[in-house]
Parts: structure tokens; sequence; C-alpha cells
């Protein structure tokens, strides 16, 4: 809930209209101002106050209670004219909420958050909890300063600046080799040296304290497999699994998930447990957990459930290492153990972005292509494509540009890029599945690696749009270019189209060497349509030099349209109604 606070009539004026674009998030808090900010800090995950920045830090002054806690606070001046994130820019939202009230206020949304302001990845930011000095070595990593970054586990991170940087293999105090690590991995041991005195970021699931100039990465990296028997009290289930995890000297903020047999998905000891650590509970078939391949199989569990194996195989289930093998709770009153559980660790997944950067103009250009981009730490792409968004890119981050026609390794780099563990991009104009790269990335990526796809507005969509509306009704694209597909199935497509009177918008309509099939498409859609069927004629569609015109069948020159064109062919019904391609919906619009 967003509390929001107003103390003057003009203020109360902007409150009211942030209140109504967002009613089920908001709830205004009248009365006196101190009373009102006291009740809404208290009460609201965020604040929004409609007052000066000095009042409302005398007024939260004597109630703030640390980062991880407090709300976000913005305020807004009684102008309207400003939304100044003051408190938990991060942790609280407050710099998303300022953007967001700016966006409905047309307010200048003020952040001063180091990370946010100069592109580096906010430490607090990357989706997974973090220990130790975050504000120290944010600092030293906007300072230019040396950072050691300590990667225990590989983890795909986005991209961090050039002065974090691994140690040199074999160099003093380099990563120890993970069995080096957890031997040394209990609670209270010194931690690992940097290189000397240098701030360190640290990729880590053993149970460590971080040094005064440390951060601790938490990913999620462990997974805990659980089995209890009926009525298990969720005291034993919890103290198992916290013990296991104490004993083997790994942190629960790495844990991602509880994992146990489908008959166990609603045993409270083990709902409960999850809810306690705040992660998933995963629930598995039977058989699949039989067929998983286990160190300690037992008689009990199999006449049950139907599995020799719940907790081990739960947790090897998605594959990984056994950091702990089963062990089974212990009862104070010498009843039988209820509870048993087993650890692994989840080989780390890369992850791959298949992000759509829209026909050119930056503002087509959508808010999560832009995130995944500076969650990236390599980029890859066409040397086009990248000089577009080179800009938005996080310093650190490694590109990796081809020219035209590198599409299959292209690919191939993209999905070894993430195999390897890292963040990729791999970015395509227009949408990246439409006549792009999603496809071959796909065809060679497995099921090892994790894939995000953004989507992204496509050439017909944006030329669609400066046309008016050709595509009120059933429609297709068509490429035209005969590289990777042979003509006559190209010729059968645009048959089809033609017979089926679909708009037909043409993608890689003509190129240099390739002229003919353009004139020879709009010949085959002539024996099917009247010669004044309006016709769109696309160039460069939201960038620079943007021409759009709008012809007919008979009229339309094809030495007017190259590789930079979308040429939009309409149906039988569409017409050029006052200088705009319109294809009417075709719906019976009145009464049945
Ligand atoms: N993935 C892209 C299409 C790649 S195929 C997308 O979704 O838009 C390349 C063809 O797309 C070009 O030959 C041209 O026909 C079309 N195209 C891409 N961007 C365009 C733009 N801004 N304006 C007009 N046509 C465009």
């Amino acid at each position: 809930m967003i509390g929001l606070i107003s103390g003057t009539k003009s203020g109360g004026g902007a409150c009211a209209r942030l209140a109504s674009a967002w009613p089920a998030r908001t709830r205004v808090y009248e009365g006196p101002v101190r009373e009102a900010f006291e009740r809404a800090f208290r009460e609201c995950e965020q604040v929004v106050c409609f007052l000066a920045t000095g009042a409302v830090v005398r007024l939260a002054a004597p109630l703030l209670a640390g980062k991880a806690v407090d709300p976000g606070v913005v305020c807004v001046d009684e102008g309207g004219r400003f939304a100044v994130a003051l408190l938990g820019g991060h942790a609280g939202g407050a710099n998303a909420l300022a953007r967001a009230v700016g966006e409905v206020l047309g307010a200048e949304p003020v952040i001063t958050t180091a990370t946010d302001a100069v592109a580096v990845p906010g430490l607090d930011m990357l989706g997974f909890p973090v220990e130790g000095d975050v504000a120290g070595v944010t600092r030293a990593m906007l300072d230019g300063e040396p950072v050691a970054l300590e990667a225990e586990l590989v983890w795909p991170l986005p991209a961090l600046p050039s002065n974090v940087s691994a140690p040199e293999a074999g160099a003093a105090g380099a990563v120890p080799t993970l069995p080096q690590a957890l031997g040394s991995a209990r609670a209270g041991d010194a931690p690992l040296a940097g290189r000397g005195e240098e701030p360190v970021v640290r990729v880590s699931d053993r149970t460590l304290e971080p040094a005064l100039r440390e951060v601790v990465l938490r990913p999620p990296s462990l997974v805990v497999g659980v089995g209890a028997s009926k009525g298990a009290p969720v005291d034993e289930v919890l103290g198992l699994v916290r013990d296991s995890l104490r004993g083997a000297g790994l942190s629960a903020l790495c844990v991602r998930e509880l994992a146990t047999v489908d008959a166990k998905r609603d045993e409270a000891g083990i709902v409960e447990a999850a809810g306690r650590l705040g992660v998933p509970l995963v629930t598995y078939a039977a058989e699949e957990l039989a067929a998983v391949e286990v160190p300690n199989p037992s008689g009990a569990p199999l006449a049950a459930v139907g599995t020799a194996s719940v907790a081990e195989a739960a947790a090897l289930r998605g594959g990984g290492e056994l950091l702990v093998p089963k062990r089974k709770s212990e009862r104070a009153d010498g009843r039988p153990a209820m509870a048993t559980c087993a650890i692994v660790r989840r080989p780390a997944r890369g992850r791959l972005a298949v992000v759509g950067l829209g026909p050119g103009a930056r503002d087509l250009l959508t808010p999560r292509a832009r995130d995944e981009l500076r969650r990236a730490a390599v980029l890859v792409g066409l040397d086009q494509y990248v000089d577009q968004v080179r800009d938005l890119l996080r310093p650190g981050t490694r590109v990796i540009e081809s020219g035209l026609g590198a599409e299959e390794e292209r690919a191939r780099t993209a999905v070894a890029e993430a195999r390897a563990g890292r963040a990729v991009a791999l970015i395509g104009s227009g949408d990246a599945g439409v006549y792009a790269m999603a496809s071959p990335a796909l065809a060679e990526a497995g099921d090892d690696i994790d894939v995000v796809g953004v989507p992204g507005v496509t050439a017909a969509l944006a030329a669609g749009a400066l046309l008016g509306a050709p595509l009120g009704h059933d429609h297709v694209s068509i490429s035209l270019s005969d590289l990777h597909t042979p003509w006559e199935v190209i010729e059968r497509r645009v048959r089809a189209a033609a017979e089926a009177d679909l708009v037909v918008t043409f993608y890689n309509p003509r190129s240099r060497g390739r002229d003919w099939q353009l004139p020879k498409s709009l010949a085959l859609l002539a024996e099917h349509r009247a010669p004044t069927t309006p016709v769109g004629v696309v160039r460069n569609a939201s960038r620079p030099d943007e021409s759009v015109r709008l012809t007919t069948l008979a009229a339309l020159d094809p030495d007017s349209v190259d590789m930079m064109t979308v040429v939009t062919v309409g149906n039988t019904a569409t017409r050029a109604i006052a200088g705009r391609m319109v294809t009417p919906r075709g719906y019976r619009w009145q009464g049945v």
C-alpha cells in the first residue's frame, strides 16, 4: 500500500490525482500532518508526501529504523514539478516510485542514489540477498578504486565496472576451489582474504561473516529436499533444515526452494517451513523421484509414498551436487524421527535474454528491453543494432558484434556464453523472434540455460501505425528473402495469402541482387485483388529518414522499395480513407 499525505490545498489536488490514478494501491491519510505521516510510515510499504523535503526529513527522522525496514518515501513539491526519492531509494523502492509518480503527475523524478545515476548496478538490486558493507563497497566501485571479485560460484551477474575484477588465476588470494572453500567453511572462521586491503565483492553460499570492506552476494544456489511423516511439526522440519545448513557451513539466504514428493504437497510442517524460510515449495511425482539415483534409498518411504527416496531424490531431481546426504531429525523425547532432509547445490545456470529493440526510435524500445540490456554482462548482436543501444549498456558490458550474415555464428556464440554461466543479451531489431535471432539461438540452446524473451515492436506493426489501420483484420507476414527459403515455398505462401484474402506485409522485399520477387508476388496478389487495392510502403519506420507512401497495387513502383522497407498490401475490403490505409474489422457491428 502507498500512503498519501498532503499539507496544503495545491498539494491536495496532486494527491487526489494520484489517488484516482492508483485507487487500489493508495490510501490517503487525513488529519494533522505529523500524525498522518506517523500512521502511514508504520502501515505502508511506501509513502508519498506532498510537502517540502525539509518538513518530511523532520517528520521521518525520529521514526527511522533502518534501510531494510523503513518504507520508501517520495516527496512532491507543492507545484507538482518534482518527485524526489527521499528515503529507501533501492530497498524501499522509492526511486522507482518517484519515476512512476513523475509519470502520473508530469513531474521530474529526482534520483540521487549514486548507482542509479551512473549506471553501476546496485549491489542490493541484483535480485538476491546481499550482506556486508554495501555502502562502502558501492562507493569504492563508483570511485573507480580496485575492487576484487571473488566468485566462489559462477553466477550470471550483470556487467560490473572494469575496476571490479577477479584476481589472476594462481595469484595470491585467488578464489579457492570449492572443496578448499568448503573445508574452511565454518561460521566464525576468518573470511578469505582479498587482495590486500581492497574491498571485495564475494559470491558465495557459505556461511561467513563479511569482512570490513566486503559484500557477500547470496545467489539462490541451494535446494533443500525434505521428507516428513504425517503430522511432523514445523519446528522439527525447520530445525532439521537449519541444523543441516549450519552443519555444512551453508547460508540459509542461498536456499532457492524446498522440494518434496507430491503426496506431501499439503503436509503442514513442510508448507510452513517453506513459508518461514520465504522460499517456494516444489513437489515431484513419486515415479519421477523413484527414477533419481540416490546414495541412501530406504524401504519406509517406498511403502508410504512409492519412492525409495524423498529428500535426496527431490533435492537432486533438478541436477546438482549433493552437499548434505539424507539426515534425520533428532527428537529430544527419543521418539522416531519425523523429518528428513538433504541439500544440493544446483549448478549455476546462464541466462540468455533474447531482446527485441523495436524498429529504431528509442521510445519504441520497451522498458523491459532496456532493463535486460542493463542486466546483461555480455551483449551479442549485429553491429548496427549494437550501435542503436550502446549508450544504454552498463560500463564493463562485453560486446560481441558481427556483421550481416553471421546469424548462426552469433546464435552459437550467445548460447555458448550463456552456457558458461554468464548473463547474455542477444539483440535483434523489431522483435527478435520475427525473421531474426531467436529461432537459431533456441535451436542451439539446451535446457541447461534460462531463456527470457522480450518482445519488440516488429516492422509490420510500426509500419501499420504509420499507415493507419491496415492490419484491422486477418493478416500475414511473408519474407521475400530466398536466402534460407526456396522460392517455390515463398510463392506457394503468397498464392495462399492471395486466395485467402489476407492482408500481406512483405519483409525483406527487395535487395540489390534480388529484384524480381516483389513484382512477381504483387502480380500473384493482383490475380485476386483489384488494381486499386491500397498498398503501403514504409521505409525506415521510426528512424530519422522515415518515409511513408500510400499507393495501389497497379501504381506501386518496385524500384522505390529496398531492404529498409516493408510493403503492406490490403485485402479486398481495405480502403484509403483521408489518406490513411484502413482495413475494416469485418465484424457485424450492429444487432444480431
Ligand atoms: N526482426 C525484424 C525483422 C528482420 S527482417 C522485425 O521484427 O522487424 C529485416 C526486414 O525487416 C527488412 O528487410 C525490412 O523489410 C523490415 N524492417 C525492419 N525494420 C524496419 C523499419 N524500421 N522500417 C521498415 N522496415 C523494417
